[in-house]
């Protein structure tokens, strides 16, 4: 099958910036027209400010479970990277497709809007559905509101397919994320006279360490799953930052942090053991000044997805998209909030690498579009009456 039209659509949708803190506005009425143009309707489910939007279409009966194709708007910044063609346009070049958003995960969603566009000529027996969120970049944000309208919906979907770069191989499982800040105060002095006060960067260190000495503990005792590159929860300090000048002991530190859990393990308890740490850090501090402390909060979490195989929706996938093993992806996905919130079995399935993600000079292979538009021929083929 050829990608032509996906390829077309491709274009039109890098050439919107949707990077996650500016609008995706104008590539939702976009993708909304193009459906209208066909006879389907969309549902828009903006967020507070009413500058971002989640789509959601369906097309087929509406009485029966459906097929829901599930992909995100927005795409990474391109500042300080080198990139060698324009981010925002698609240059194509020896099989290759590059543009910001080409593999993470706007070639997904060209392949989706059309196969949405071809259901809609068919007699189906099941629907066939298109759900676009904003805001998962920074934590699947967007289809939160999406799927609180789904929740509400009479029929929910029998499966879930979430079109993250998996160079279309089908995968069932990603590890959960917590995202955590750390503020940790102390009281400014004369470096000279540093031992009379608390310095707010030794404080945050010392909490440094402790996430690093659950993590080897994890690391040698916890848990395991083996589907997984790295195969147990995995804590990481990404950002620390404070002080002003050398001869200054610094009165503050900030530090983001992260927890990434495998299914068998429970990221609250593990949160809570962080806390208890940082209280004890805190009581310390507090014996050389009083207001020093830790403060520690969660920004953000998804939940992991852990498909079991034996599920039918994996089956119905398999009967069409035969696999060898199924795998388990080191990043995340809306997948894991779908299962939680609305019960619905979520695999894992799209164009390109998630290695080419986040990068400069970002690419789908053509071949990996048209792979795509066949798989989803396919998916048709299942769904008509
Ligand atoms: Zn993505």
């Amino acid at each position: 099958m050829s990608a032509t039209r996906s390829l077309a659509l491709l274009a039109e949708l890098v050439a919107h910036r949707t990077v996650t803190r500016e609008s995706n506005l104008a590539l939702i009425d976009h993708v909304r027209a193009l459906l209208a143009a066909h006879g389907i309707e969309s549902t828009l489910v903006f967020d507070e400010s009413g500058t971002k939007a989640n789509l959601f279409a369906s097309t087929g009966p509406h009485d029966v479970p459906g097929v829901v194709l599930s992909g995100h708007t927005d795409v990474v910044p391109v500042e300080g990277q080198a990139w060698t063609v324009p981010p925002f346009a698609l240059t194509h070049s020896e099989g290759r497709l590059y543009g910001r958003g080409s593999a993470d995960m706007k070639g997904f969603i060209a392949c989706a809007v059309h196969a949405l566009i071809e259901a809609s000529t068919l007699r189906l027996k099941r629907p066939l559905q298109l759900a676009l969120s904003y805001d998962e970049e920074i934590g699947c944000v967007g289809v939160r509101r999406l799927l609180d309208v789904l929740h509400a919906a009479p029929v929910r979907p029998f499966l879930c397919i979430v079109g993250e770069p998996t160079l279309m191989r089908l995968a069932t499982g990603h590890k959960g994320k917590t995202a955590l800040h750390a503020t940790c105060h102390g009281r400014e002095g004369h470096s000279a006279q540093a031992p009379l006060t608390v310095n707010a960067l030794h404080l945050g260190c010392d909490l440094v360490s402790e996430v690093r000495q659950l993590q080897a503990s994890i690391s040698q005792q916890g848990a395991r799953d083996a589907a997984y590159d790295v195969p147990y929860t995995t804590l990481h300090v990404g950002k620390l930052s404070g002080g002003v000048a050398l001869n200054i002991v610094p009165n503050r530190c900030d530090i983001d942090f992260e927890i990434r859990n495998i299914a068998q393990d429970d990221p609250a308890a593990l949160v809570d053991l962080l806390q208890t740490a940082a209280e004890r850090l805190t009581a310390q501090a507090q014996t050389v000044v009083p207001e020093a402390r830790i403060e520690v909060v969660e920004v953000n979490s998804y939940p992991g997805l852990d498909t079991s195989v034996t599920e039918d929706a994996v089956a119905f996938v398999q009967s069409f998209h035969p696999q060898d093993a199924v795998m388990k992806l080191a990043f995340g996905t809306e997948g894991g909030l779908f299962t939680a919130r609305l019960g619905v079995p979520v695999v894992v399935c799209g164009p390109g690498s998630i290695t080419q993600a986040h990068k400069p000079d970002e690419y789908v292979a053509l071949d990996q579009l048209a792979q795509c538009d066949a798989f989803l021929a396919k998916l048709l083929a299942q769904l008509q009456a």
